[in-house]
């Protein structure tokens, strides 16, 4: 709100009397980007991962096509901001999206180096040169206002559906809340239908019974097609799993694009 009032300000500034009250001349607020104002725009590339965002250069940032207006190849460097990403380290996350049966969250306590790391991001920002909106580049693996990577809350979920312990152990082990691990299974399971859909059309893997009744099944097929199901998901759904449906960020929707190429 306050910066609205701001800009609200120097436009009447600008009305009243082109000057501010310093004595400077104003020029009139550029409002070319102004309907797009209430959007945040995001895209996703799923070339990258949030440890592999860092090779991503200033000079790659000229080929993403605006998620806004479609021009082609017409974004470049704007700015940039820091993110944190919470995720499993490598050991223990192949561990849990590899197994087939129980998990002994037991056995990854003692793990090397700690069970997980919390990496910083550097997030670019980039503008189109034909609209003018801002967007930011995410790594595929990064969901929006999420803390934890989307292959580590796709692990957790695993583990929630495989335990060999209670979920208060569990999560003991894990060193993570239990009311944490449940809320994500339950933003998990409002996503079961939406994944049933992506895996009959686009894997032609059919699920007999009702999407609710093959929970295990479906947290399994995401993880075993990890490498290709967040893409696909967006591309049907044009959301990233497990974003959160209607969010609103200070006011401003947010909308989705992904890169062009994929
Ligand atoms: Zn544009």
């Amino acid at each position: 709100m306050k910066v609205r009032k701001k800009t609200h300000n120097l436009i009447v500034y600008f009305i009243v009397k082109n000057k501010r009250p310093d004595g400077r001349n104003i020029q009139p607020p550029d409002t070319r980007s102004e309907p797009h104002y209430k959007y945040i725009i995001m895209i996703a590339d799923y070339q990258y991962t949030h440890t592999s965002y860092s090779g991503l250069s200033r000079e790659d940032l000229n080929e993403y096509d605006c998620a806004r207006c479609g021009a082609k190849h017409s974004t470049k460097y704007y700015s940039h901001y820091k993110r944190h990403v919470i995720s499993l380290n490598i050991d223990a996350l192949i561990t849990i999206l590899e197994s087939e049966g129980d998990i002994n969250t037991e056995e990854l306590i003692d793990m090397a180096g700690g069970l997980f790391y919390d990496k910083l991001l550097d997030i670019f920002r980039v503008k189109c040169d034909s609209c003018n909106t801002t967007h930011a580049i995410l790594p595929g693996d990064v969901v929006p206002y999420r803390q934890y990577s989307l292959l580590t809350m796709l692990a957790i979920v695993k583990v929630m559906h495989n335990r060999k312990h209670s979920i208060e152990k569990t999560a003991g082990h894990l060193g993570l809340s239990w009311q944490f691990m449940l809320a994500l299974l339950n933003q998990w399971i409002s996503f079961l239908h939406a994944m049933a859909l992506v895996m009959r059309a686009v894997y032609k893997e059919r699920i007999d019974e009702q999407a609710a009744e093959a929970r295990e099944k479906i947290i399994g097929f995401v993880c075993g097609y990890r490498d290709s199901f967040p893409k696909n998901y967006q591309k049907e759904h044009k959301w990233i799993i497990l974003m959160t449906h209607g969010q609103i960020h200070k006011g401003r929707k947010i909308a989705l694009g992904m890169a062009a190429n994929q």
